[in-house]
């Protein structure tokens, strides 16, 4: 990666990068910038909100600039007041080692005679809203002949609030041969269009996937109480055992002490922030890069750096205060084809976000309950059953069996499968089994999923397919309804595993379930339905407090993490690592704690 050095940037703005606390540059900046300082070209940057594309050309228009002149040379139009008076904010962020820089914002909705006045005193940069700035050449207040640079910023934004006609008016005003540079989030044809007609063999850059709302995440939000988030966090990471994630937190503070829960309760994590130094941070990517890290918890910047392809799953632990920033911490799974989740855990406070988020990604969130102690039970079994199954057999081993054998030789398998499980799920089961439902119960379940609520005679099923059969939660239910001929709401809450599912249905509708199940056979493997134990369970102790007991029993014996250091012992946690992580002990996270 470069850094803003190389990227033939001068000392002013080196100064003022350095001021504003950026360490490297976004990729947008890192791919545009050297273009625009370069050569005199028309641009085409495609890149999403939050990445940085203000500096990508507000620092070229800068260095480019004379600002000894008091000509007005660069022009930059945005869809919004807000945007436009950030633009301008940030533009004299950056120039502020440039005496005599002038940068003005032209908007509606306040003064026109002040802002004519601003410029008058010399503004070689205008920040402008079209309405306004088509209202000001009008009226002969603003002389944009001289501009060199004209940026378009958020055109597709500019072009949907149908600024296509003042666009067109105010650039016939400007110079036949100054640079035109195009930024947007997404490239519809209407901005295609812009870019045909007003642009010269303009240079094309797209960050990531063209398409923004990738369409390989699916995007889930769980409702919990404000002081439950923890909690909730370690039964998603723990119903997930192959979980390989970002977990976004607000401010550097929660990242660090979220982070530091996590490995103390035994979970492969770290954190990555602002005030780990550029080596701290290093060691935390390569960990993460080689999966010793399964949980890397990060703020928005430095999450910039992220460059990781198969990530399973992005949390929001909280929602970023700029809801914009979703689609930016979403995209960072998804990625190369594979398939990821965006999980958010809201409060009740914050429900309403979601539906804003919804607009801006243009998806629909699906809510769903935080699993259940005896729920996530059964998935980390099934897990380290089928982690057994695949277990290549090391034959270092082989010299001790015939000990290990007389040892065990009096037991049948059955006994022996009961005895190898006992061992390594007692201490999980124990953690659990008292634990309370984390749900908050929602005051409405107003334009939720299936609209289903949660009552007592509802089922929840185990079923023995999963995503290695190919089935998402989609593909399960309409596979499920159509089996079973019910409607479109009766089979939900679907959840997928790798090898194995949950669902539910109304208790009217369990004995056809079972009935259908007893004997069926799908591309010649039995398909069983199983009652799922926290179905059974409801009603029992499920709001049960837990007495206290969230820690103790997953700490000492439980420190996936390092589960190597405790007298070799493997722990349940540690068990369930991916597959291709390195031998525990060694660097792992649970010494990484401390810094
Ligand atoms: P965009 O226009 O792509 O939506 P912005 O230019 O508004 O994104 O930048 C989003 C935020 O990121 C701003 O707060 C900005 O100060 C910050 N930022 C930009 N570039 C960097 C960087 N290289 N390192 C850290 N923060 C950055
Ligand atoms: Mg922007």
């Amino acid at each position: 990666m470069a850094s803003f050095k190389e990227l033939g940037l001068d000392e002013k703005i080196l100064q003022a990068v350095t001021d504003m606390g950026f360490e490297t540059p976004s990729e947008v900046q890192e791919k545009t910038i050297p273009i625009l300082l370069d050569r005199e070209t028309d641009i085409v940057s495609l890149a999403q909100t939050g990445t940085g594309k203000t500096a990508a050309f507000g620092f070229p228009m800068l260095q480019k600039i004379n600002v000894d002149s008091r000509t007005t040379q660069g022009l930059i139009l945005s869809p919004t007041r807000e945007l436009c008076l950030q633009i301008t904010n940030e533009l004299i962020n950056y120039g502020k080692h440039y005496k005599g820089l002038n940068v003005t914002a032209i908007y509606g909705g306040a003064s026109i005679s002040e802002q004519s006045r601003q410029i008058k005193k010399g503004a070689q940069i205008v920040v402008a809203t079209p309405g306004r700035m088509k209202d000001m050449i009008g009226r002969g207040m603003v002389d944009i002949s001289k501009v060199e640079y004209c940026v378009l910023d958020e055109a597709d934004e500019m072009l949907n609030m149908g600024f296509y006609e003042d666009i067109t008016e105010i650039l016939s005003h400007t110079p036949k041969d100054k640079s035109t540079w195009l930024f947007s989030a997404t490239m519809p044809k209407e901005v295609s269009k812009i870019a045909k007609k007003f642009m010269n063999a303009p240079v094309e850059i797209t960050i990531g996937s063209k398409n923004v709302g990738s369409e390989n995440v699916s995007h889930e939000y769980y409702l919990v109480n404000a002081r439950d988030r923890y909690l909730a966090l370690k039964r998603l990471a723990d119903a997930n055992p192959d979980i390989f994630s970002v977990v976004f937190c607000r401010t550097k503070r929660d990242t660090q002490k979220v982070a530091e829960k996590l490995i103390e309760d035994g979970y492969n994590a770290a954190a990555i922030h602002g005030d780990l130094s550029q080596n701290q941070r290093d060691l935390v990517m390569k960990s993460f890069r080689t999966r010793q890290i399964q949980m890397l918890v990060a703020t928005d910047v430095a999450a910039r750096g992220i460059d990781v392809d198969d990530i399973t799953h992005v949390i929001n632990y909280q929602l970023p205060d700029e809801i914009e920033t979703y689609t930016h911490r979403s995209g960072r799974t998804g990625r190369a084809g594979k398939s990821g989740v965006s999980m958010v855990i809201v409060s009740k406070s914050e429900r309403r976000k979601i539906s804003q988020i919804e607009k801006i990604i243009q998806k629909k969130f699906e809510q769903k309950e935080i699993p259940g102690g005896m729920e996530i039970c059964e998935i980390q079994l099934f897990h380290l059953a089928n982690s057994i199954k695949d277990t290549k057999v090391n034959h270092e081993i082989d010299p001790y069996l015939p000990n290990i054998n007389e040892v065990l030789e009096d037991f049948t398998k059955e006994e022996l499968i009961k005895k190898v499980f006992s061992v390594e799920f007692t201490r999980f089961f124990n953690y659990y089994k008292n634990e309370k439902d984390l749900n908050a119960v929602a005051a409405s379940s107003a334009g939720q999923d299936s609209g289903k609520s949660y009552s007592d005679d509802k089922v929840r099923y185990f079923i023995n397919i999963g995503s290695r059969d190919d089935f998402n939660w989609q593909s399960l239910k309409d596979f499920l309804r159509d089996l079973l001929g019910l409607g479109q709401d009766d089979v939900f809450h679907v959840d997928v595993h790798d090898s194995f599912s949950f669902f539910n249905t109304d208790a009217k509708h369990t004995e056809l379930v079972m009935g259908i199940f007893s004997d069926f056979v799908l591309d010649g493997r039995k398909i069983s339905v199983e009652l799922s134990k926290e179905g059974r369970r409801k009603g029992g102790g499920g709001k049960g407090r837990g007495r206290g007991n969230k820690k103790g029993h997953r700490k000492g014996g439980n420190r996936g993490g390092g589960g190597g250091r405790d007298g070799g012992k493997p722990s349940f946690k540690g068990k369930s690592r991916r597959k291709d992580s390195k031998p525990k002990g060694k660097g792992t996270s649970g010494r990484r704690r401390r810094r």
